[in-house]
């Protein structure tokens, strides 16, 4: 049976998630000690710290952002201005980008930056995301790679050594105290948090025809370069109450588009519109470990009060974990065509990264899917199904 937290919706299953003697969870706890925090004496904190880093004559950038073009960093990339500095904006190319993705990558610039997009070879890119999926069932696993090196590589190559990151993804979703109270990203969190898997930038090499030549932008800058430019990340959300519901507000108030409707296995509008690949990553995850991506926005409206727990459940019943059939409309056929595996293979890596113990099988051992292929799960509560 799988247990969830008796205050949100996350089931026990979820990696680096604790849960204490009261069954709630350690995202929970994090959002509960937020309460406590001094955010006057953050925000002043956070203004020391840019003030520190602006350049003094105006010569070069102040900070670099990096950005997908989505709510979050349409925000980040807002209180920087309105905090009167000068950033670098840095997009890594994300893997298939949608229609709304550039489209806001645009309002993006737009806001009044300078902009920079590095896009890593697409047809070595399409390797990479076959390989993972087939490997660590992750297609984005480059994308989670590029993210974190690339800003990195153009702060050490531009001498721009602020770095300011959105959230803490171990505050937000629970991880071990000290990275969740953490306030600057290193290498040790990266490896630790980003999300690879085991899977390293090195393991790629002789694979598919993909050479060290290739994976230039995959690659993390080294810890004499990193020190000699000062390289430096925080987290904003560390200094500033981070909420992505209010920062898809502030950002549509600034030309930021959303959805008409629902994205696919998600319940809001506002967030991961710029890959359509993304459906297909929140699936993995739901294969898993049980929960996708409505859990998580579920979760994040529980703790603020906007949900109570009762209609959270109704809604990640609902929504969570479809078969990906389309992702913000791009039939799943085109998105795997494009990456060079047919439906027949991807179902077949779909069934070797379920685990068979969180959803229903039947006699024989196959997995029960309902006419749309969608599996079941074992309990959507604290309670035997
Ligand atoms: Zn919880």
């Amino acid at each position: 049976m799988i247990r969830y937290c008796r205050r949100c919706v996350m089931p026990e299953t979820k990696p680096d998630i604790l849960f204490d003697a009261e069954g709630v969870c350690s995202a929970c706890r994090h959002f509960e000690n937020r309460a406590e925090v001094d955010w006057d004496a953050r925000r002043a904190e956070l203004q020391a710290i840019l003030e520190r880093y602006r350049s003094s004559d105006g010569s070069n950038y102040d900070c670099i952002v990096p950005c997908s073009g989505g709510k979050d960093s349409t925000y980040q990339v807002i209180r920087m201005l309105e905090l009167g500095m000068n950033p670098l904006c840095v997009t890594a190319t994300t893997d298939h980008l949608s229609d709304i993705g550039r489209r806001n990558i645009e309002n993006l610039k737009r806001l009044g930056v300078d902009y920079i997009e590095v896009t890593t070879n697409p047809v070595v890119r399409r390797r990479i995301n076959r390989l993972a999926l087939r490997e660590v069932g992750d297609i984005s696993w480059p994308e989670h790679v590029t993210i974190f090196t690339i800003p990195v590589r153009l702060s050490v190559q531009l001498r721009v050594p602020l770095i300011v990151w959105g959230e803490n993804s171990q505050n937000e979703y629970g991880g071990p105290a000290a990275a969740a109270e953490g306030q600057t990203l290193t290498r040790r969190w990266l490896e630790e948090f980003g999300g690879l898997l085991g899977l390293r930038v090195s393991d790629l090499v002789g694979q598919e025809g993909i050479e060290p030549r290739h994976l230039i932008q995959y690659t993390y800058p080294d810890d004499a370069a990193l020190a000699e430019v000062g390289v430096t990340g925080i987290f904003l959300g560390y200094f500033l109450p981070w909420d992505g519901w209010a920062n898809a507000i502030i950002s549509q108030a600034h030309g930021f588009e959303t959805l008409s409707h629902v994205v696919e296995g998600s319940m809001v509008n506002y967030e991961n519109l710029d890959n359509v690949q993304t459906g297909i990553h929140d699936y993995f995850k739901f294969l898993k470990f049980g929960f996708g991506r409505a859990t998580d926005i579920a979760c994040m409206q529980v703790r603020r009060g906007r949900l109570s727990r009762e209609d959270a459940m109704t809604i990640v019943r609902r929504h969570d974990g479809r078969y990906p059939s389309t992702y913000l409309d791009v039939p799943l056929d085109e998105i795997l065509a494009q990456i060079g595996v047919t439906r027949e293979e991807f179902d077949r890596i779909c069934d070797r990264f379920t685990n068979k113990r969180l959803f229903l099988v039947d006699r024989s051992g196959e997995l029960v899917r309902d006419e749309h292929g969608n599996l079941v799960k074992v309990n959507d509560d604290n309670v035997p199904a």
